[in-house]
């Protein structure tokens, strides 16, 4: 275990996030190799009376992953990666980023499903549900999973899967990091390439009505294997990007195939025929694509989402129209399909709300200048107001920073949020966990006189 506090050379590193809009600092960072370090962290923050935060990959858009004053639990030195090609499984430690598993698992030709980037983590990814690339094909991460070992606000040790604790287990299932710190994951593992047929087509983005709905009346009856979403991104001065391209706003779809590199082909054809300005699918090492859209660190970030049943053609139109509006070069607009696999679980088998929906918009705002900050939120904040009147209600956590208990509880739904207080309040009665989208623990009822 290695204690770091302000004084320490290491504190700057170790107190940084992906966004640079969180700048806070701890009293101190207990950087933790196993449950054992955990333990400590936590009668340490006891006995001492400070707040807790539990970092991962510092992926999480609010920041909820540090805090001012006190304790963080940093899991990342939990660098375990255990995969094994007989059981097709894979066991990771609570610090293992999607990048650092898909590369171990690249050499088996073996994957589950990860974060669209390389850099997030594989806990606060898979405890908000996990939503990838593959997830048509094989479901959201936490639906790959076989077990996840935490520790307890009590210190106590404990192990969630179908069979052990079966009711954390399913809290698990997208409740975040409310129940326990994570120190290891067990998934499912699928077969994927080595080489997988991926990449992205790219249109003007004046010109990308056509591809756009076409891409919306094709890719939920595309092959499940096909995990495609359309982005609205600023062009950037590559070779493959016409010139006259470089520096405006584009429409990508951004595609890869977790089938054979001929089934991709196939499966991409349709998107293709589409006149693309710029098309650069061809076969690639699955783990190569998976860092093909990574941002750099270091930028502001401001994020929000929705759940979409339908995305008719006036729906298509507020996402071009906000496309063409990105406020800086990094920003993204997201348009993901959510369904196959995904959607086929048994809705009683992960709190989740809304399993079914079609689609997830998801602004993504990313921008350098702090002088760009209101205009920047303000594009995020711009789209979901306008495109409020196609959505279906709910949200996945994941895709947003803190928007208030109404949202966290439209993630659940009502039934399902009350069974994950009384689990809040049993596993965590004082809230020690509540750096995250935070269930509020309900309290035993009172015994009867
Ligand atoms: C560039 C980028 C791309 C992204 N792409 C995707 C995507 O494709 N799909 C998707 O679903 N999400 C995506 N996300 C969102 C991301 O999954 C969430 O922000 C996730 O919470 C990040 O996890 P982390 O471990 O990296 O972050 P952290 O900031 O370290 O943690 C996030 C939350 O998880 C909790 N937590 C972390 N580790 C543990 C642990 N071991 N035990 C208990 N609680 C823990 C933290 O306390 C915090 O509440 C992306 C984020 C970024 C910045």
């Amino acid at each position: 275990m290695q204690w770091v506090r302000p004084d320490d050379a290491g504190y700057d590193e170790a107190r940084t996030l992906f966004n640079a809009m969180i700048d806070r600092r701890p009293a101190v960072i207990a950087q933790c190799t196993d449950a054992a370090d955990v333990r400590e962290a936590l009668a340490m923050a006891r006995k001492h009376g400070l707040e807790v935060a539990v970092r991962s990959g510092g992926h999480s858009v609010a920041g909820m992953s540090m805090i001012d004053g006190g304790l963080v639990v940093d899991v990342r030195p939990m660098k375990r990666i255990s995969f094994d090609a007989e059981s097709r499984t894979a066991t990771v430690g609570g610090g293992v980023t999607w990048g650092e598993f898909d590369r171990a698992g690249q050499e088996l030709g073996l994957a589950t499903t990860g974060g669209r980037v390389t850099t997030t983590g594989v806990s606060g990814f898979t405890l908000g549900g996990g939503s990838g690339w593959l997830d048509r094909a094989w479901g959201l991460a936490c639906d790959n999973l076989v077990s996840v070992d935490l520790v307890t606000a009590s210190g106590n040790e404990v192990t969630a899967s179908a069979t052990e604790n079966p009711e954390l287990f399913w809290a698990l299932h997208g409740g975040g990091g409310n129940f326990g710190v994570a120190t290891s994951f067990t998934f499912n593992l699928h077969d994927v390439g080595p080489e997988v047929f991926c990449g992205l087509l790219l249109w003007p983005a004046d010109a990308a009505r056509d591809a756009a709905l076409a891409f919306r009346d094709y890719v939920h009856s595309s092959p499940e294997a096909l995990g495609a979403n359309l982005v609205g991104v600023i062009a950037p001065p590559e070779d493959f990007v016409p010139a006259q391209m470089h520096g405006k706003p584009a429409l990508a779809m951004v595609i890869v195939h977790a089938g054979s590199v001929e089934e991709g082909r196939e499966a991409v054809r349709p998107l293709q025929e589409l006149a693309p300005a710029a098309d650069i699918l061809a076969p690639r090492p699955y783990a190569e694509f998976q860092g093909m859209l990574d941002d750099e660190p270091g930028q502001f970030n401001y994020w929000s989402a929705d759940y979409h049943d339908q995305f008719p053609d006036e729906a298509v139109d507020v996402f071009l129209d906000y496309g063409k509006t990105l406020p800086h070069e990094s920003s993204q607009l997201l348009l993901a399909p959510w369904g196959g696999a995904a959607a086929r679980v048994d809705p009683a088998s992960t709190p989740m709300a809304r399993r079914t929906s079609r689609w997830v918009s998801h602004p993504f705002a990313l921008w350098r200048d702090p002088a760009q900050t209101e205009e920047a939120i303000g594009w995020a904040r711009g789209f979901r107001r306008d495109i409020a009147a196609f959505t279906s209600g709910g949200v996945y956590l994941n895709f947003i920073g803190h928007e208030g208990q109404d949202r966290i509880k439209a993630a659940f739904g009502a039934e399902n949020y009350a069974r994950l207080a009384r689990l809040k309040g049993e596993y965590d009665p004082e809230n020690v966990f509540r750096g995250n989208q935070n269930i509020q623990p309900a309290t035993a009822e009172p015994a009867a006189p």
